[in-house]
């Protein structure tokens, strides 16, 4: 069983880059509806109920068959909102340490790094997301439809950016480029070095 983890800050923390309306739904409404959807899906189901989420997400292919696009869609509604949470905080962080080496020998800046995922989010068509991960032990940039994400094929998520219309349409409408880049200014190095970390 999945629960809703707390928000680490206030509602209202990150205002005025999010709105605490926005927070509100974001995190009450649709990151609860993932986990009680998700737990729904996996009841009854023995070997899944105390698996963890960042496991479940690399075993899709054993849910049983009538029961995984709801798992998939879900678990990772759990999973990326969850990591999203973290991956934003109201205090400024710096990026440092062996993140930003990598991110520099990879982009060459984290300005560069910062466009790529602006466009590749602005690229997304529809709902989805756009990821900085590590596979084959190299950064790479990526962009997932719905709630999938680099877990599910092999991937280890640094930063996640959520895309859906519901992040960020109370105040920047239709307007996802102007979100994207105003993102940036509440992210959490802190917590991308401590995935970056884990993941080498
Ligand atoms: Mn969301």
């Amino acid at each position: 069983m999945f629960t809703l983890p707390e928000l680490p800050y206030g509602y209202e923390a990150l205002e005025p880059v999010i709105y605490a309306e926005t927070m509100h739904l974001h995190h009450d409404k649709h990151h609860t509806g993932y986990v009680n959807s998700v737990n729904d899906a996996l009841s009854g189901i023995g070997e899944f109920e105390n698996m963890s989420i960042e496991d479940l997400m690399g075993n899709l292919d054993k849910v049983p068959e009538n029961m995984r696009t709801k798992v998939r869609n879900n678990g990772g509604g759990h999973y990326n909102h969850s990591l999203f949470w973290n991956l934003m905080s109201p205090s400024k962080t710096t990026l440092s340490g062996t993140l930003l080496e990598a991110i520099t020998s990879t982009f060459q800046s984290s300005g560069a790094l910062q466009k790529q995922m602006n466009d590749a989010g602005v690229a997304r068509f529809g709902s989805g997301w756009v990821w900085l991960c590590v596979r084959d032990g190299k950064l790479v940039v990526e962009s997932t439809p719905n709630q999938d994400n680099p877990l599910m094929d092999g991937g280890k998520p640094i930063i996640g950016i959520d895309v859906w219309e519901h992040a960020y349409y109370l105040k920047y409408k239709n307007v996802r480029a102007d979100y994207l880049v105003t993102w940036w200014e509440i992210i959490n190095w802190d917590y991308a070095q401590e995935l970056y970390s884990k993941s080498t």
